[in-house]
Order: structure tokens, then C-alpha cells, then sequence
């Protein structure tokens, strides 16, 4: 499904959309580690985009990680999540 929106929206704009939501979101838990159902949880709770939070993947917003169509925060300063291993992140 993520190849098929790459493909046709152009990923990059499209997860950078929710950047600032789940920036927000994430404020209360600055530098707890949470796994990502948590952070999918938190996200279903707080987000204005709820019904697109299936779209909202932490891996995409890391200061340590990137992959293909991340969000413009990766690797940066920007970035709201530190990647401690695979499905666990610390809040920056
Ligand atoms: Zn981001």
C-alpha cells in the first residue's frame, strides 16, 4: 500500500503533512521511549488526522533512520523520533 502511494501522490509531501499533528502529539511524551503500537495509539487519541493515522509511521520522522519517501525531518534537527530499534522510538 505505502509503494502504491509513493508511486502516485508523491510520499514525501504526503507524510509531511502530518508532520506537524504528530509533532504535537508527541509533545507529552518527549523523551520517553514508547513502541509503536503505543505511538499508534497516542496518535488515534490526540490527532486531528485520526482516520488517516494508518499513514502516520514513526520510522518516517527519525533522526537516525531514513528510508524511501520519509518525511523532510528525517535526518534533520526536525526530526521527532529517535529510532532505538526496530518498532521502538524515543520522543525528541
Ligand atoms: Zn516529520
Amino acid at each position: 500500500m505505502k509503494d502504491i502511494m509513493l508511486k502516485s501522490l508523491g510520499w514525501e509531501k504526503f507524510v509531511s503533512k502530518f508532520h506537524e499533528d504528530l509533532k504535537m502529539a508527541m509533545v507529552p511524551y518527549k523523551n520517553m521511549v514508547l513502541e509503536k503500537a503505543r505511538i499508534d495509539k497516542i496518535i488515534n487519541k490526540t490527532s486531528a488526522h485520526r482516520e488517516k493515522a494508518q499513514w502516520i509511521y514513526p520510522s518516517d520522522h527519525c533522526v537516525n533512520h531514513s528510508n524511501k519517501g520519509a518525511c523532510f525531518c528525517a535526518m534533520t534537527n526536525q526530526a521527532i523520533f529517535e529510532r532505538i530499534q526496530r518498532g521502538k522510538y524515543k520522543v525528541l
